[in-house]
């Protein structure tokens, strides 16, 4: 069953830092954002991640990205001329997830779920009913899907 069945992939998604030094253009952009709570997604960012991710994807303005590595398994880049946080990597499946404010993807992108739940800060909250999961739950299912990790 898919929640989510009647969005649309986008073909071709231009996504651009807040200076323009660096673009990214994303092949089949799924219209899903991931929202991480986690303490290091609201230090890095000042508030949760929104991530979204497609099929491949090219960065333009190379040189202006700066890829600080948060943990042994994840980096996060920006661009270092504007600050802009660019994407968050999962090195072991080299899995990239766009900050999707890059995008101009309003309209027609909804929430796939919520993780790190249990790392939220009471203070917020966000209106939609999604998938809830903790930080315990997520690395449980990455370990079913085969990944490691300490
Ligand atoms: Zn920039
Ligand atoms: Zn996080």
């Amino acid at each position: 069953m898919d929640a989510h069945s009647d969005l649309e992939m986008i073909d071709q998604a231009e996504g651009k830092c807040l200076c323009g030094a660096v673009a990214v253009a994303v092949k089949q952009l799924k219209p899903l954002v991931d929202i991480c709570h986690c303490d290091m997604c609201r230090r890095w960012g000042g508030g949760p991640f929104m991530g979204v991710s497609g099929e491949a994807f090219s960065v333009t303005g190379k040189e202006h990205v700066t890829s600080y590595p948060s943990s042994d398994w994840a980096e996060r880049a920006f661009c270092a001329k504007c600050g802009s946080n660019l994407w968050y990597r999962f090195t072991p499946t080299d899995h990239h997830s766009f900050a999707a404010g890059l995008f101009d993807i309003g309209d027609g992108a909804e929430i796939e779920q919520q993780i790190f739940v249990d790392e939220k800060p009471a203070f917020y909250d966000f209106a939609q009913e999604t998938p809830m999961k903790t930080g315990a739950e997520i690395i449980e299912e990455a370990k079913a899907a085969g990944l490691e990790f300490d």
